[in-house]
C-alpha cells in the first residue's frame, strides 16, 4: 500500500481527501488525515455573529462528517514533520509514514504577538472575531454596548481573508445605524497598508465606501503596542489611536507544527512553488490554503481554486509525469458592505481586482467592485455552496483559472492574465 498523509483538515485538507479518495484505488492506497480538532468551523460566517445574523450553530459542524467513510482520521496534535525522514511525529509520539504528504494546517491568530493584546482589557474592550469564541464574546458586548470610539485594526499583512477586517466597519456602520446609535460611535478603521486595500483601483472603491459610512482610515500604521491603562494603540513610530472598542486582527501565523518542523519562514507559512503548489525544498510535500506562503489570499476560495490544481499535480506526480497543471493565484471574494448590499473581487498573481461583471460579461449576474444586492446574496449562498460543495470536493462552475471576461481594465492600468 502507498501511503499519503494529509495534515489539517480544515477547508483544504477536507476537500483533498474527498477529491483524492475518489480518484485512488483503495487497494493500493492508503489515505490518513490528521486534525486537532473534531469541529469544523465555517470560517466565514464569524463575521457576522457579532452582528447577530448568524448564530453559533451557523458555523460548526462534526469535521468527521465530510471525511470519506474509509479513510483513516486521527484527531490529535501533530509535533512535527521529518521531511527527510518522510514520516510525520505526533503529539503522542506516534510516528506516521508517508510517501506523499499534503499539508493543509493552515494560520491561526496570535494575539500574544502583540505587546499588551492579551492584557487585561482582553475579551473586554478588545476583541477578535477570527475565533468563533471572539466572535461570540463580541456579540455579548455590543449588544449591551452604548458607543464610543471603536478601532478596527489590523497587526500585520498577510491575514486570512484580507478584506474581513473592512465588512465588519460597514456591518459595524450599518448595525449601530439600525440600533439608532451611529450618531454614538466613531469608526476609525486602522491598516499597516498605505491605502483601504493593497491594490490601486480596489483600494480607491474602497476608500470612497469608507468615506460615505463616515468611517475613518488611519493607513500605514504599525502596531507597536497597546496600554490597557489608557486605552490606546501605539505603532513603532509612536502615533496613537484612543479606543474604548478595539476589535483586533492579531498576526496571523502558520501552524506552530511547521515552526518545529523547521519549514516555514518567519510566520510558519511553508515555500511553496507558486505555480506546482509544491513544497520548494521536497517534491513528494504539497501545500494547499493558508499555509502556503504565496502571494494571493488566504481564503477558501483560493483554497478551492488551488484544489483543482493540486489535484492533477498530484495524479501527474504520483504517476510519474512531471505536474501538468498550474495555479495562477486566482482568489475572488464578496465583500459584505451592509443594508443588504455586497461588491465582489476577482483577481490573480498578475492582474488586480478590476470593475465589470462576474463570471460572464455583460450578464454577471454579479458586479465587480460595485455594491448590490444580488452580491450579498452571492455572500450569504457561500455558506451553502461551502457545506455542500467545496469541502466536499465537488465541482463548481467557475473556472480555476482567473478570466478576464467581463473585466474593465481601466487606461491607467496594465495588466497581465497570468
Ligand atoms: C473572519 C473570517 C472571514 C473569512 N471570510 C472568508 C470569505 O468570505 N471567503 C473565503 O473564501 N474565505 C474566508 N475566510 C478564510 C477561510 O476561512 C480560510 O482561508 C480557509 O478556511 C483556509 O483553509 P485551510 O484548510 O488552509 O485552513 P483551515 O480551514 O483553518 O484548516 C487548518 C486545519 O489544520 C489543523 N491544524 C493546524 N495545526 C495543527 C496541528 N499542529 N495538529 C493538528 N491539526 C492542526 C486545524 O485544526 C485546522 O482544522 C475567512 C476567515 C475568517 C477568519
Amino acid at each position: 500500500m502507498k501511503k499519503l498523509v494529509i495534515l489539517g483538515g480544515g477547508t483544504a485538507g477536507t476537500m483533498m481527501a474527498n477529491k483524492l479518495w475518489k480518484a485512488l484505488s483503495n487497494k493500493e492506497w492508503k489515505i490518513t488525515i490528521i486534525d486537532k480538532e473534531t469541529t469544523h468551523y465555517y470560517q466565514p460566517g464569524f463575521l457576522f455573529i457579532p452582528f447577530g445574523i448568524y448564530q453559533k450553530e451557523d458555523v460548526i459542524k462534526p469535521k468527521k462528517k465530510f471525511y470519506p467513510q474509509d479513510i483513516d482520521v486521527l484527531f490529535i496534535d501533530i509535533d512535527k514533520i521529518e521531511p527527510d525522514q518522510n514520516r510525520v511525529l505526533l503529539s503522542d509520539k506516534q510516528i506516521i509514514e508517508y510517501d506523499y504528504l499534503i499539508v493543509a494546517t493552515g494560520s491561526e491568530i496570535r494575539p500574544d504577538e502583540v505587546e499588551g493584546m492579551t492584557g487585561k482589557l482582553w475579551r473586554k474592550s478588545i476583541f477578535d472575531f477570527y475565533t468563533l469564541e471572539g466572535s461570540l464574546a463580541l456579540a455579548d458586548f455590543l449588544e449591551g454596548w452604548e458607543g464610543g470610539r471603536l478601532v478596527v485594526n489590523i497587526a500585520e499583512m498577510p491575514i486570512k481573508c484580507p478584506v474581513a477586517p473592512m465588512e465588519f466597519a460597514f456591518l459595524a456602520d450599518a448595525y449601530f445605524k439600525r440600533r439608532g446609535m451611529r450618531d454614538k460611535v466613531d469608526i476609525t478603521f486602522v491598516t499597516p497598508l498605505p491605502g483601504a486595500f493593497t491594490k490601486p483601483v480596489c483600494s480607491e472603491v474602497l476608500a470612497g465606501t469608507l468615506e460615505k459610512r463616515k468611517i475613518k482610515v488611519e493607513s500605514e500604521f504599525a502596531i507597536g503596542k497597546i496600554d490597557n491603562q489608557k486605552k490606546k494603540i501605539i505603532s513603532w513610530d509612536d502615533r496613537e489611536i484612543l479606543f474604548d472598542l478595539l476589535v483586533a486582527v492579531p498576526t496571523n501565523m502558520g501552524s506552530r507544527a511547521i515552526q518545529r518542523s523547521g519549514m516555514g519562514d518567519e510566520l510558519n507559512y511553508i515555500p511553496t512553488d507558486r505555480n506546482t503548489l509544491q513544497s520548494k525544498v521536497w517534491k513528494n510535500i504539497f501545500v494547499i490554503g493558508d499555509a502556503t506562503d504565496l502571494p494571493t489570499s488566504k481564503a477558501g476560495a483560493v483554497a478551492h481554486f488551488e484544489g483543482d490544481v493540486l489535484f492533477q499535480n498530484m495524479i501527474d506526480v504520483i504517476s510519474g509525469r512531471t505536474p501538468s497543471a498550474s495555479f495562477d493565484g486566482h482568489s475572488n471574494c464578496f465583500i459584505e458592505s451592509g443594508n443588504g448590499k455586497a461588491m465582489l473581487i476577482d483577481f490573480n498573481y498578475n492582474t488586480e481586482p478590476l470593475p465589470g461583471k462576474f463570471p460572464l460579461s455583460v450578464i454577471g449576474p454579479f458586479s465587480l467592485l460595485e455594491e448590490t444586492a444580488i452580491n450579498h446574496w452571492g455572500k450569504m449562498m457561500f455558506k451553502w455552496i461551502y457545506w455542500n460543495a467545496i469541502i466536499k470536493g465537488r465541482e463548481l462552475p467557475i473556472n480555476s483559472h482567473m478570466s478576464m471576461a467581463g473585466k474593465k481594465v481601466p487606461k491607467t492600468i496594465k495588466t497581465a492574465p497570468a
